[in-house]
């Protein structure tokens, strides 16, 4: 039988719909995905074609042939000329499109994804995360900033060369409000935060741990939203991302590597999408917010029932993954 199971820290339901369930091995890909080549022509992120995009804001290293750069998107749908300003018609509310929204070109190699990266590159990525995060937010026209991943086509990029994004926005969005919402409510009942307990939680279940360090866990959450959807927790109680020390950062590299290895190798290069999500530097105390990472493959599709529900249906059962991914061997690549 089925079982709906309630996410407490997104508070949405999910179906876990065992009847239906897939083996974890039925979502690897069916054809083995051909990998691009080192350089494209036609690239606009890979090394030669640096005047495709706006001038760089951040380069590592500053001198000599670059790793990462960080440009302004050069199609942005916010402006950094907007002014910042509010407009209530009645029940019409706007603000006017001022925001930040930056490419982190994450390699100069084309065809190098996250998961094959050397771990100092990884780490020297997650530091370049911290510095642009906290750029932006010195920005007091900004509310919020998400730091965000596409992967494949399934995942909305067209774009191979490996890139992630952060937006800077005026506003508060939804998904985190509603997560700083349920963490708030939790803590007013409990005195605790939410994300504490439930790595109390996971890891003295230990069935849904991906694989756990000194600093951090991996685990496919109790309520999963969609088969193979990740969260990777600081076991350190921290509500900003931008607290992150070097000595997480190197733990972080290690864990971002492994989970999106094992995925690379267990499900074939799957589509994914990752997101921070953090409380503001200027929140950094707060008991109650907790950042993570949440890692989102893309192997299934929404649809009516999700839209007209609200509610999730997980094809995979979140155990079952877990052990799936615990088993795969990152380090296998044929
Ligand atoms: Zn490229
Ligand atoms: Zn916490």
């Amino acid at each position: 039988m089925s079982e709906l199971r309630l996410n407490l820290i997104t508070r949405e339901w999910v179906v876990i719909a065992s009847e239906r369930a897939a083996r974890p091995d039925q979502f690897t890909h069916k054809e083995k995905v051909e990998l691009p080549e080192e350089y494209a022509e036609n690239c606009p992120f890979c090394p030669g074609h640096e005047t495709s995009t706006p001038d760089e804001v951040l380069r590592y290293p500053e001198k000599g042939d670059w790793e990462i750069r960080v440009v302004p998107n050069k199609f942005s749908s916010l402006s950094r000329t907007a002014i910042k300003h509010r407009n209530n018609d009645g029940r019409h509310h706007s603000v006017a499109g001022y925001g930040h929204h930056e490419v982190v070109i994450e390699s100069s190699k084309h065809n190098l994804f996250l998961a094959h990266q050397p771990l100092s590159a990884i780490e020297t990525l997650i530091q370049t995360y911290k510095t642009r995060f906290l750029a932006i937010y010195a920005d007091p026209a900004i509310e919020h900033v998400a730091i965000f991943k596409n992967h494949g086509e399934d995942a909305g990029t067209s774009l191979e060369h490996p890139h992630s994004q952060i937006i800077g926005t005026p506003i508060t969005p939804i998904q985190i409000r509603d997560r700083l919402d349920a963490g708030r409510d939790y803590f007013d009942d409990t005195g605790e935060c939410l994300m504490c307990a439930t790595l109390d939680d996971e890891l003295s279940a230990g069935t849904r741990v991906i694989f756990e360090t000194d600093l951090f866990v991996a685990f496919i959450p109790y309520a999963a939203l969609s088969p193979f959807h990740t969260w990777i927790f600081p076991k350190r109680h921290a509500a900003c991302f931008g607290e992150i020390t070097d000595e997480e950062g190197i733990e972080l590299a290690l864990h971002l590597k492994t989970v999106l290895a094992k995925l690379f190798v267990g499900l074939d290069n799957p589509a994914f999408n990752f997101v921070i999500r953090s409380e503001s530097p200027s929140a950094a105390t707060s008991e109650y917010f907790h950042w993570y990472i949440s890692i989102v493959p893309r192997l299934t599709r929404t649809a009516g029932f999700e839209l007209g529900s609200g509610m999730y249906i997980n094809t995979a059962i979140p155990e079952d993954s877990a052990d799936f991914l615990r088993n795969v061997n990152e380090e296998d690549e044929t």
